[in-house]
């Protein structure tokens, strides 16, 4: 392709036990996606239907990385979650057949400048400053769904400097992973290279330089990620 400027690479990530790469198109997030987590936030959780709000692709951080403490921030949040990588587009894609369109699974952070998110909120004001900015979503290699399965419970959990800070399961997802899909992809066309980040167990908590991140899915994986001091 002859691109009028110099452009970088596709961001990738990692596929478990393989030498391939995994090209990430887009990064969509499901709010609210777990009970406990929705009561901490001040909201009731319910079945209205999910919503969502977006990532840049180049906010993705390998595993085991050390990244600069963002910008702009003074209330630095974890969101320990399980990520679900789309290796088949599609709309309108029925629950029956969401599955069908997972390469497979990873653990990732939604790392969410929590005071931009508050401001915005109240203002009513969109969110992204809040959550899309560089370096927000730390992910593990993906486990493709042919050795993960398809992940429906299991322990989640995420400690910060060894203390465990946030604990569910996957089974307490307001929304399950073939439901959020089917819902996304009656908003806009899923494609090949899609994230969604799946939503956040209760415990969510500042994050300081220099801190240490390790968190865990049953299993997928685990993820660590260090702040720089
Ligand atoms: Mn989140």
């Amino acid at each position: 392709m002859n691109y009028a400027i110099e452009f970088g690479p596709v961001p990738t990530l990692p596929v478990a036990e393989s030498n391939k790469v995994f090209p990430v198109g887009r990064i969509y997030c499901v709010g609210r996606n777990y009970a406990e987590h929705a009561r901490e936030m001040g909201h009731d959780p319910d079945r209205e239907p999910p919503f969502f709000f977006m990532k840049p692709a180049d906010a993705v951080v390998p595993n085991g990385a050390t990244i600069p403490f963002p910008r702009a921030t003074r209330d630095l949040h974890h969101e320990i979650e399980m990520v679900v990588a789309i290796g088949r587009g599609g709309a309108d894609i029925p629950v029956e057949k969401a599955l069908d369109h997972v390469f497979g699974y990873g653990v990732g952070l939604d790392m969410t400048r929590r005071d931009l998110q508050g401001e915005a909120k109240k203002m009513g004001r969109p969110w992204e400053m809040g959550k899309a900015f560089d370096n927000s979503a730390p992910c593990t290699a993906l486990k493709p769904a042919a050795m993960a399965g398809h992940p429906a419970q299991g322990a989640i959990w995420l400690k910060v400097n060894g203390k465990i800070a946030q604990k569910g399961d996957l089974s307490e997802m307001i929304w399950n992973v073939p439901e959020t899909i089917s819902c996304l992809s009656r908003l806009i066309t899923l494609r090949a290279g899609d994230l969604i980040m799946s939503g956040t167990p209760a415990g969510v908590g500042p994050v300081k330089p220099g801190d240490r991140l390790e968190g865990h899915v049953d299993g997928v994986g685990d993820l660590t990620i260090s702040y720089a001091k």
